[in-house]
């Protein structure tokens, strides 16, 4: 039995559906939309939505606390901003499953404590495998960057298409959604934030 800490971090028991139980309930949406999902071409295709799928929400069997544990490295008196920017997102939004697509910039102000770059990347990545609202996914991505590498400041921006509006209901097929979150340092200095706004945007 695995269980597997939801976004309110109570514990769910994915375990309980099976791989087989998830495909048979692709092969009915198949038969919804008026599809034949015994023809040739749609045999495996149950199989491998599953597959996606799995991939496509990762993220709820992995902790970014875990890996901001793994690579500290002294800060050697650095005492000003990181900034990771132009992070690709791939998330799906809780209301519709619809893809979130995007980039992330992320910024943190270090205290004792650097961390490997790629391990911001990583914790936008864990979050993004999951359904999200890009508000939550913003917020969430910020404060586990805040309190996993002790910064005094962490600020973070998406910029993402939501193929909810893009492809179904308005369409607006260009529109992005900008979010920000500042933390810390960045929340209280507008310097701060005001140079961290000034960089992502170049
Ligand atoms: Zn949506």
């Amino acid at each position: 039995m695995k269980l597997v800490k939801d976004t309110d971090k109570t514990l769910i028991n994915k375990d309980q559906i099976t791989d087989q139980q998830a495909e048979e309930a692709f092969k009915t949406i198949l038969q919804w939309i008026g599809e034949d999902p015994n023809r040739e071409g749609l045999l495996e295709t149950p199989k491998r939505v599953v597959k996606a799928f799995k991939e496509y929400f990762k993220g709820y069997q992995q902790d970014p606390i875990i890996e901001l544990k793994k690579t500290f490295g002294d800060v050697d008196g650095y005492d000003d901003m990181v900034i990771e920017k132009n992070i690709s997102l791939e998330s799906h939004c809780e209301h519709h499953m619809a893809p979130i697509i995007g980039v992330a910039h992320v910024a943190y102000i270090p205290k004792t404590k650097v961390v490997g770059l790629s391990k911001l990347a990583r914790t936008v990545e864990i979050f993004s495998k999951r359904l999200q609202t890009q508000e939550r996914l913003t917020m969430q991505i910020a404060n586990t960057l805040m309190t996993g590498l002790d910064a005094k400041g962490v600020a973070v921006t998406i910029d993402a298409a939501h193929q909810c509006m893009t492809m179904r209901g308005i369409k607006k097929e260009k529109a992005t959604t900008v979010t920000n979150y500042f933390l810390g340092s960045f929340k209280d200095d507008l310097s701060f934030q005001n140079r961290y706004l000034r960089l992502i945007s170049k």
